[in-house]
Order: structure tokens, then sequence, then C-alpha cells
């Protein structure tokens, strides 16, 4: 396949040979030559990332999402900065090396708080463990901040590429805002992490190939494709509920536009389909995220229902994982993980 260089030195496959493939393909080969590219570059390693979720406290009323203000059923909490720190300790000692902090965008989270915990966490694990964060569009001097306290990586999906659908789903923002951030955390040196949902009432075809086209044109270094499920307490939680084919086509694509990228099998893919992880790692994606959020809080954090693992703690699942992606020839990998552009400047790994 014909690679073109990004400006940031990530390589590319060709746009109109991986959507020609989009459309002739059936599902299953498009996969298999997904897993073909992935391999070729990610080896057979599927990347541990450990996430907490640090607030379900959100201002703002995503559609889609179960945590939106609106929902009176939720039971709110946030983490205090020391259950975070210990469970960043414990996660360090049985291996990991990559923490994700993710949450609504909690304002008691403020960004001063948030530095003087990245500075804590960073000096806790010796610098050898990489902070991610995922707590949705900041003002640029917020990322910059985290950045020189110890953030190195940052996730926010871009959700859907339909600028008139962000604009329904996520009333009060836009879409270009959210790209304007992306933009930010690039120029800040972070590794960045975008993605979007499939199967949102209104998509179609074209729109999925829009949201490809997008992750293709930023080169990003991570992608989060998750299907969407729909949550009774939103204003679409009677949308029908789209297969997770659409998800495995999704991340089989954009594995072939962004061979370098790292793509997590998500918890939605799990949530929806028992095999649902193995079904997407099979075809182009590389991560897995073990939920590491204490177990008093986890079912507390529910952005759709029917969540797996939400009775049980994120480093005992490590054992489940394990066994799941040997029935697919790969193996677990515990080591930091950074972007293929940067890997000489990694953080030093853990076993991996
Ligand atoms: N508040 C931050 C991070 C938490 S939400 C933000 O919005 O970026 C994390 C992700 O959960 C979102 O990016 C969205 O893609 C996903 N999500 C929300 N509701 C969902 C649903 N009903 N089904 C599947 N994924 C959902
Ligand atoms: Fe808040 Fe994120 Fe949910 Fe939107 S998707 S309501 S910003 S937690």
């Amino acid at each position: 396949m014909f690679i073109t260089e990004l400006r940031t030195g990530r390589a590319r496959g060709d746009w109109e040979e991986v959507l020609a493939l989009a459309r002739a393909l059936p599902l299953e080969e498009l996969k298999r030559r997904a897993d073909a590219a992935c391999r070729r570059v990610h080896g057979d390693g599927v990347w541990l990332r450990g996430l907490i979720e640090i607030s379900n406290v959100c201002p703002w009323d995503c559609w889609y999402c179960g945590l939106r203000a609106s929902n009176g059923q939720v039971r709110r909490y946030r983490l205090e900065a020391e259950e975070i720190r210990a469970t960043v300790r414990a996660g360090f000692e049985a291996g990991l090396r990559t923490f994700v902090l993710q949450g609504g965008e909690d304002p008691l989270w403020g960004a001063e708080t948030m530095a003087r915990l990245l500075g804590q966490l960073t000096e806790e694990t010796r610098g050898e463990a990489a902070f991610t964060l995922s707590l949705g569009l900041q003002s640029r001097a917020t990322y910059a901040l985290w950045r020189r306290a110890g953030a190195c990586r940052y996730l926010m999906r871009f959700e859907t590429a339909d600028p008139a659908l962000f604009a329904r789903y996520r009333p009060g923002t836009t879409l270009a805002e959210r790209l304007r951030g992306l933009n930010d955390l690039a120029e800040l040196d972070y590794e960045v992490g975008s993605g979007f949902l499939v199967g949102l009432p209104g998509e179609t075809e074209s729109t999925r190939q829009a949201n490809w086209r997008l992750c293709w044109e930023q080169g990003f270094d991570m992608v989060g494709i998750g299907p969407f499920i729909p949550h009774p307490e939103t204003p679409l939680g009677t949308a029908p509920q789209e297969p997770l084919s659409l998800a495995e086509e999704s991340t089989a694509v954009v594995r072939l536009l962004l061979p370098e990228a790292h793509l997590p099998a998500t918890t939605a893919a799990g949530s929806l389909h028992p095999r649902g992880r193995e079904a997407v790692l099979a075809g182009g994606a590389n991560v897995l995220m073990p939920n590491l959020t204490p177990v008093s809080v986890k079912k507390d954090y529910l952005l759709y229902p029917n969540k797996i693992c939400v009775g049980e703690s994120g480093l005992d699942c490590i054992g489940c994982l394990d066994l799941r992606v040997r029935t697919l020839g790969k193996r677990l990998r515990a080591g930091a993980g950074s972007a293929p552009r940067r890997q000489e400047r990694a953080p030093a790994g853990g076993p991996g």
C-alpha cells in the first residue's frame, strides 16, 4: 500500500485506496488486512492502559451520555486525590505503566488541583509511567499547565465529523471548538487521541466516511471508536442499537489509514457483545483499558447501560484479558507504549 508521511513523521495509508477497499471487501477480509497492517507495526502486542474514572460530575448535557447533567438518577461522586494516588500505586505495582484519568468536566477538579496531582503521580512513579488525561474541552492555558505538570497524552473524541449532528448532540458546543482543542493539544506536544461514536441516530455512511477522513487528515496518535449504546435516561434512549459490525468496520478502516496509531478495543464493544473486544482486536485494535476505578463507585460511571466488569477490580480483570488476547494469537504488554513516532523519548517501560 502506498504510504505518505505526515508533517509529524507519522505514516499513513492512501485515502482513495483504503476507501475503495472498505467499499469492495467483505468485513472479514477488511479485518484480515487491518490485522496484518497492525501486526506489521505493533507485532502481536496489546498494550494495557489502566483507566481511572475520577469523577462523574459534568455540567454538560450531551444527548448520548448517561452522565449528562440532566440525568437526576446518577449518584454523583468525585474521587479524592489520595484515592487516585492509591489506585495508581496499586496499578504501578502490578506492572502497569500507562494511566488514563477520565471524567466529566467537573469544575472542582480544576486546573491547579489536577496539576498538583499530576506532579505527585509523576514523582511517585519515578517518571516511569505515562499519564493520559481525558477531561474534555479545556482552555489552551489549562492544557499547557497539565502538560508541564506531567501529562503527556490526551484523549478527546470529536464524536462525529458531522457539524450539525455534533451541535445537536452536544448542546452549547461546536465541532470547530473541539477541533481547536485537539489542535492546541498537538501544538503543546501531547500525544493526541481522538475518535468517534458509531451508530448515532442520524449518522449515515457518508458521516462514517467523514469520521475516517478526519482521523486520516489529523493523523491522531490514538483513535477510540466506540459503538453508541443508547442510555434509557437520555434523549436518545429509545434509539435503535446498531450492530457491532459498524465499529469493527471503522476500526479496520482507521487501522489501514493510520498504521501507527494506537486503537483501543473499547469497553463499549465488550459491553455490546461478550466477545466484542476480541472482534475488534482481531481487525486492527491493539490496546485494552482495564478499568481500575474503585469498585465502590464503578457502577456510578455509566456512560451507557450494561457496562461490563463494574462489580470487580480492574487488576483482577487483567488475567481474563490475558486469556482473551491469547485466543487471538496476541499477548498483553504493560509498558508505557508511546506513539511510534516518539518511542525513543518514551518513559522506560515495565514488563513490555
Ligand atoms: N467528558 C469527557 C470524557 C468522558 S466521556 C468527554 O466528553 O470527552 C468519554 C466518552 O464516552 C465520550 O467521548 C463518548 O464517545 C463516550 N460515550 C458517551 N456516551 C456513550 C454511549 N451512550 N455509548 C457509547 N459511548 C458513549
Ligand atoms: Fe459530560 Fe463527557 Fe458525558 Fe458529555 S460525554 S455529558 S462532556 S461526561
